[in-house]
């Protein structure tokens, strides 16, 4: 272990996780477990950044998120698995970085402005807003990682936090902090039931948990080519929802026979979709099973959650330890 180099990611819980997680995020995450030194955590903190007027269940949803990242496949004996709020160090470093972030550097992050205006009916005037980026900073370099798996879109915040790396190190004439990469990973967008981007707000999910039923009856009324309004019409599956799934969930025959038979009208929507849904069912139904074991075992997932706080607030604490010194507090 000690030779890999080591990667962090977290999410915000959100409870249940669907589709789109999985394929954008979470699969990844499993991948990596084979190359690197694995660091997941439940960004609790953060989910109060937007949500502190109204945090809803935020314990509960993060017990059921790190249900489905078990579930998924994410291995508590290669990945240390947190919760963020545990680690207490986290918001010791995130106040220490934050004295020495200008404050330009976060008012030019982009994502800031943008969310204000696609969340206004939410005050984001706070300072916990502006400032969560140093709380992302700290919370990657606290482990000294040397990547972050992210999307094209969280790149600046990836180069936010090298900066701030950067400059801790430059102040304190310390190399305490690595400056983290971002892993680039190209993830399928897989769009919801109404083929619009998959979210639990838009109520247009599959999750990653839903029994062969549930599957069954969402696939059933997803949205299709919306030219072909007759069996007889041909369609074309490159703008129909129902086809992005079986590139993910179906064979390479399935997939030529599919769009051939809707191109030529030789195949109708509802069979189709019966074709998914018998694909869908099969890859999630280990995930399922998975999911009984470890709700039927609530010690055990205490546990592991136990475990990964332990090893996290090992490494968080030696972290520490250094900056102290550093600064000479
Ligand atoms: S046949 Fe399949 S791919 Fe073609 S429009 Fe119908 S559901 Fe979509």
């Amino acid at each position: 272990m000690a030779d890999r180099k080591r990667v962090l990611s977290g999410m915000r819980p959100t409870g249940r996780l669907h589709l789109g997680n999985l394929h954008g995020a979470l699969e990844n995450w499993i991948r990596l477990q084979d190359q690197y030194e694995c660091f997941y955590f439940v960004a609790d903190w953060h989910a109060l950044t937007t949500d502190y007027a109204s945090p809803g269940n935020i314990g509960e949803n993060s017990r059921e998120m790190v249900l489905d990242w078990l579930s998924a496949g994410l291995d508590p004996r290669r990945s240390t698995i947190f919760v963020q709020s545990q680690i207490k160090e986290h918001a010791e470093l995130y106040l220490l970085l934050a004295m020495i972030t200008p404050l330009a550097w976060l008012e030019r992050n982009p994502t800031y402005k943008e969310q204000q205006q696609q969340l206004e009916h939410k005050d984001l005037g706070t300072y916990g807003f502006l400032g969560y980026p140093v709380l992302q900073a700290a919370d990657i370099i606290i482990y000294r990682a040397n990547g972050v798996p992210v999307g094209k879109d969280q790149l600046p915040h990836i180069e936010l936090t090298r900066e701030i790396a950067r400059r801790f190190n430059y102040l304190y004439k310390s190399e305490i902090f690595p400056e983290p990469d971002g892993l680039l990973t190209e993830a399928p967008v897989l769009p919801g039931l109404d083929g619009r981007k998959m979210s639990k707000s838009y109520g247009n999910c599959i999750f990653i948990t839903d029994s062969g039923k549930d599957i069954a009856e969402k696939i059933s009324r997803m949205m299709t080519d919306p030219q072909r309004v007759r069996r007889n019409d041909p369609g074309n599956p490159e703008v129909c929802p129902v086809f992005a799934y079986h590139k993910l969930y179906s064979s390479a025959s399935e997939i030529e026979e599919i769009a051939h038979g809707c191109r030529s009208a030789g195949i109708g929507c509802v069979e189709c979709k019966k074709i998914l849904i018998r694909n869908v069912a099969a890859r999630l139904a280990p995930v399922r099973e998975r999911r009984a074991k470890f709700e039927s075992d609530p010690d055990g997932l205490r546990d592991i959650i136990a475990a990964g706080n332990a090893r996290a607030a090992r490494e968080a604490s030696a972290t520490m330890e250094l900056v102290r010194r550093a600064i000479g507090i």
